[in-house]
């Protein structure tokens, strides 16, 4: 099996779109993921995976907290300005929940407080403790085979 096959796999696995928000130092700092899942309702624990490379791995040790935020169907450009994907510098509003920076009008905004950390191959997985949940209405955006799409319901 060769790495193509590996995520070619991976991405048969359709899910939701999250921007991880975290401030450092009065910095925030926005990365795009779907590696998210929810692990534990006593306690209260989600999961997120940070790939070695990204900026965010550092970011999270260090503040020891992040927000999970869920994109909207309408929130497209901004998974793209988190991943990269856009090159221009946009000046970026946020809201603020349990002290933490989370985009505004995302389906909802998760914030957590590291609980655990594995390091397991190339990426960091991050066991967080919820410590505040804001909810909205819509549909969302879904990432499947590395494109984005919107879900038909
Ligand atoms: P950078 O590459 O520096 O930041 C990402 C982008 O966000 C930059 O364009 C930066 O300008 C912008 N940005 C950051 N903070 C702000 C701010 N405050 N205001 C305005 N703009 C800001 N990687 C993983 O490790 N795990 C995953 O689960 C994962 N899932 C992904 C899912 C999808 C659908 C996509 C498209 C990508 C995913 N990635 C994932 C890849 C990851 O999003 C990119 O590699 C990302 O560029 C890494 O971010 P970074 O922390 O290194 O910071």
């Amino acid at each position: 099996m060769d790495d193509r096959t590996f995520r070619n796999a991976m991405g048969k696995f359709a899910t939701g779109v999250t921007v991880i928000t975290t401030e450092l130092d009065g910095e925030v700092h926005g990365m795009t993921a779907n590696a998210f899942m929810s692990v534990s309702l006593n306690p209260r624990l989600v999961l997120i995976s940070i790939g070695e490379r990204a900026k965010m791995l550092n970011k999270i040790k260090e503040s020891g907290t992040f927000a999970v935020n869920i994109l909207s169907e309408e929130q497209r450009e901004v998974s793209m300005l988190f991943a990269g994907q856009i090159q221009e510098k946009r000046e970026i509003e946020f809201d603020r929940l349990a002290e933490l920076p989370v985009i505004k009008d995302s389906l909802a905004n998760i914030c957590c407080k590291v609980y655990r950390q594995h390091v397991e191959g190339d990426h960091t997985l991050f066991i967080g403790e919820v410590t505040d949940i804001v909810l909205r209405d819509g549909a969302p955006l879904a990432f499947y085979e590395g494109k984005y799409r919107e879900i038909v319901g």
